[in-house]
């Protein structure tokens, strides 16, 4: 049953966040450096220009209206700044943000409770939102439509319908995984957007800033190397700011040039295109062990021990975008890019994607 029960007006929205069913990442997420470096505002997130131009227009337009702001979806891979955009919609709003996250969500009296305490307009943000169960889901449809829930009463020929008032709120749903998103519920968000990869000269805007908040000395070449190695990811370049940082502090003299970025990211073994440990056993296992592809993803998560879903979200999608793999209708491929970066000659076999080799339709991974 839906409680009546409504949270004090008075909580900060930090507070209500920490209530509900938040993921591990997002508490983790919110401690220590991260949390100062998470941007607050529009003005200050980097990049994904055209993105940031359209949130603000929709959130000046639904405060000017005094309504909520329509269902908004956000994919991408891990770490381009759909949980950081979700926060800074809700702050721009100057309503609650509760998070949560898919497999947090188990019953669908779980989501029932989570929708019947938001407050008038607030941003409920869900992460991983394609782990939700179908039935779970279905609590969403006519909570997302018409601002209610439909509650069955009783089972067989004597079950009741029930239905009861939500107040206006907005989704916010963010997934690594476009592809795995059930067309209804995809369909019931007004704001769909894609984030995308961010450039070398975004990234070192970002590096800079990052530098300036934690006080950390940087040169401008400094920051361009780990912008350059950072795989197009914000995430990615504040952890190797503060790994190299650590390098400064104890084997120089505290300041991050050139050459101690260099030295600190090698020993870390990120080299120069950005690749770490993972992805250069990714790309021999599937050119040695599976001679070059095609072979499933499952195949080679098997083979190299990792998680399935480790490959799908972080290490693959960097490689499939920089042109290193190839998805086919029988598995991954590598691609004469892979075998260049693995010094070994490209075998003449491997036919280049427009001379009509069965390729499939490529599904977006987000
Ligand atoms: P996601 O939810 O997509 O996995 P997050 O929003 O958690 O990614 O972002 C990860 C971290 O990267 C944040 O804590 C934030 O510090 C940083 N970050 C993300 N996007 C940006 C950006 N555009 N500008 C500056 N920092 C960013």
């Amino acid at each position: 049953m839906v409680r009546k029960t409504r949270p004090k007006q008075e909580d900060a929205p930090r507070e209500d966040a920490r209530n509900l069913n938040l993921t591990p990442r997002l508490q983790t997420a919110e401690g220590g450096d991260e949390a100062q470096l998470r941007p607050a505002t529009l003005a200050e997130f980097i990049g994904q220009k055209q993105i940031k131009e359209n949130l603000q227009v929709y959130i000046e337009a639904a405060k000017q209206r005094k309504d909520s702001l329509d269902h908004v979806f956000f994919s991408g891979p891990p770490g381009l700044g759909k949980t950081t955009l979700s926060y800074i919609i809700s702050r721009e709003l100057g309503v609650h943000f509760r998070g949560t996250s898919g497999p947090a969500i188990e019953r669908p009296g779980d989501m029932v409770s989570i929708l019947s305490k938001l407050n008038d307009r607030d941003v409920l943000f869900i992460d991983e939102i394609h782990r939700l169960s179908p039935t779970v889901e279905e609590v969403l449809y006519p909570a997302m439509e018409d601002f209610r829930v439909d509650l069955v009463i009783g089972q067989g020929p004597t079950a009741r319908t029930l239905q009861f008032p939500l107040k206006p709120f907005t989704l916010i749903g963010a997934t690594t995984r476009v592809g795995l998103l059930s067309p209804p519920l995809r369909d019931r968000f007004g704001v769909i957007n894609r984030l995308e990869s961010y450039t070398q000269d975004e990234l070192m805007e970002i590096v800079l800033r990052a530098s300036r908040i934690l006080a950390i000395p940087i040169e401008p070449e400094g920051a361009r190397e780990l912008a350059k190695r950072s795989r197009g990811t914000p995430r990615i370049a504040n952890r190797l700011l503060r790994r190299v940082r650590d390098f400064a502090q104890v084997k120089a003299d505290g300041i991050v040039t050139l050459s101690l970025a260099c030295s600190a990211l090698d020993r870390l073994e990120i080299d120069g295109c950005g690749f770490d440990a993972m992805d250069r056993q990714f790309l021999n296992m599937l050119v040695h062990k599976f001679g070059g592809g095609p072979v499933g993803v499952g195949t080679l998560a098997a083979a190299m021990s990792e998680e399935r879903d480790t490959l799908e979200d972080v290490c693959e999608p960097f490689l499939l975008q920089n042109g290193y793999l190839e998805r086919t209708p029988r598995g991954r491929q590598a691609t004469p890019l892979a075998y260049r970066y693995l010094g070994l000659p490209v075998p003449t076999r491997i036919p280049p994607p427009e001379s009509g080799s069965p390729r499939i339709k490529q599904e977006p991974l987000w």
